[in-house]
C-alpha cells in the first residue's frame, strides 16, 4: 500500500440501474417516464441562441427558480436547484447534517442516503419499516441528528399519510427533517402546505420521474428562505455553476406547461392500477404503490428467476440483492402498451 493511500477518501459507491442498450427493449428498471418532455421544452430549445454558451449561466438558476416558485405559488426564496434530487440531496446532507447525532432514515429505501452519510462521515441509524414495509412514526420520536425519508417510499412506493408526516416533522423542530418527494405526483399527498408552518422542513422534488426529463438532471428543494439561503451558501462555495444554460431554459418551460404534466401523470397513473389488477389475478402480491413503479413478490416463482427471465427476453426490471426484498421485483410502469407486452409474458412465463 502506498502511504497516500491512507488519506484517500474512500467510498463504496452508489449502484445506478442498468442503463441497457438494446436495440428493442422494455425499460422498466429505473422509473423513468415512458412519456417525453413537454413539446414546450423542445420548442424552446430549438429556439435557443447556442451564442449564449460564450457566456457562464445564471448561478442563481433564476428563470428556472422562478417557473417552480409560480407552480407551486411559492416565493423564489423558497426554492433551491441542483443537478437532479441526488445532487441538492447531496448538498442537503453536507448543509444540514452536521451534528454527533445520527441521522435517521428507514433500513429499506433510497440507497443513495447510507452512500452520501458514509462519503460524508454523517453518523446515521437506520430504522426497520414495519412487517407491511410501512415506516413507524413513532420510531422517529428520538434523539437524532436530523430525518430523511422519501414519500412515497422507494422502493416499496408506499405513502405515508401526511398527518403522519407532519407528527415526524413537529416532533423533531431541533433537527431538519427531509421529504424527498420524488414519486410525490403519482397520487401521494404533498407536505409541501406544511413548509410555511415548520422552519425544519424541506421537500425535496426532481423533473426526473413525473416531468419526463431524467436525462436533463433537475432536482428542486423548498422550505423555510433561510434554509435555502444556507443550501445557497455551501452551493456556492463548491459550484457556483451547476445548471447549464439549456436546463434553465428547458426546465423552466416544461413547468409552465401544467396540463401536459397532468395529462401524462394521470396516464402512468392509469397504466398503474390496470397492471396491479393484472398483477393480482397472476398471484403476485404487493402494497398500494401511488409511485410510478410496484413492488411485487409472487407467491410460487422466485424473484431473482423472473428478473432473469424477463432479462432474456429484453424486459428490464430492477431487483435488489438485499435482506428483507430479495425476493420482490421493482416495476416501472411505462406505457400501456408495454405494460401489456410485460403481463402478457408473465402470464405465458408463470404457465410453465
Ligand atoms: C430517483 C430518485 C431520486 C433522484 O432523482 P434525480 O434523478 O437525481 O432527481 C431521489 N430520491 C428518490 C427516492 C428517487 O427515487
Amino acid at each position: 500500500m502506498k502511504n497516500w493511500e491512507k488519506n484517500v477518501r474512500k467510498v463504496v459507491p452508489y449502484i445506478p440501474g442498468e442503463q441497457p442498450k438494446a436495440e428493442k427493449m422494455i425499460k422498466l428498471n429505473t422509473n423513468e417516464n415512458p412519456y417525453p418532455p413537454s413539446p414546450m421544452a423542445k420548442a424552446a430549445l430549438k429556439q435557443m441562441d447556442l451564442d449564449c454558451m460564450r457566456l457562464y449561466p445564471d448561478p442563481t438558476a433564476h428563470v428556472l427558480t422562478d417557473a417552480i416558485a409560480e407552480f407551486y405559488h411559492l416565493k423564489e426564496e423558497q426554492i433551491f436547484v441542483g443537478v437532479g434530487s441526488d445532487d441538492v440531496l447531496a448538498m442537503i446532507f453536507l448543509t444540514f447534517f452536521n451534528s454527533h447525532k445520527p441521522v435517521l432514515f428507514p433500513d429499506i429505501t433510497y440507497s443513495f442516503y447510507d452512500v452520501w452519510a458514509e462519503m460524508l462521515r454523517v453518523p446515521y441509524e437506520t430504522v426497520p419499516l414495519n412487517g407491511e414495509f410501512q415506516i413507524r412514526k413513532e420510531d422517529y420520536f428520538r434523539e437524532n441528528g436530523g430525518v430523511i425519508f422519501p414519500n412515497p417510499n422507494a422502493p416499496t412506493g408506499l405513502e405515508l399519510p401526511l398527518s403522519e408526516v407532519e407528527e415526524i416533522v413537529k416532533a423533531n423542530q431541533d433537527v431538519i427533517v427531509v421529504v424527498d418527494e420524488a414519486y410525490v405526483d403519482f397520487g401521494a399527498a404533498s407536505a409541501l402546505p406544511l413548509i410555511e408552518k415548520y422552519d425544519n422542513l424541506l421537500v425535496v422534488q426532481t423533473f426526473s420521474k413525473s416531468r419526463g426529463m431524467a436525462g436533463m438532471r433537475i432536482g428542486y428543494a423548498m422550505g423555510n428562505p433561510l434554509l435555502i439561503k444556507y443550501l445557497n451558501d455551501v452551493k456556492y462555495s463548491f459550484n457556483s455553476y451547476t445548471m447549464d444554460q439549456t436546463t434553465l431554459v428547458m426546465g423552466a418551460a416544461s413547468m409552465k406547461d401544467r396540463a401536459y404534466f397532468e395529462e401524462t401523470v394521470n396516464k402512468v397513473v392509469e397504466t398503474r392500477e390496470w397492471t396491479k389488477g393484472e398483477l393480482r389475478k397472476l398471484g403476485f402480491s404487493f402494497g398500494d404503490s401511488k409511485a410510478n413503479f410496484i413492488f411485487a413478490s409472487h407467491e410460487n416463482c422466485p424473484a431473482k428467476e423472473l428478473f432473469e427471465a424477463l432479462r432474456k427476453e429484453n424486459i428490464f426490471v430492477r431487483y435488489f440483492e438485499k435482506p428483507r426484498i430479495d425476493n420482490y421485483l421493482r416495476i416501472t410502469i411505462g406505457t400501456q402498451q408495454e405494460m401489456e407486452t410485460f403481463v402478457a409474458f408473465l402470464k405465458d412465463y408463470l404457465k410453465k
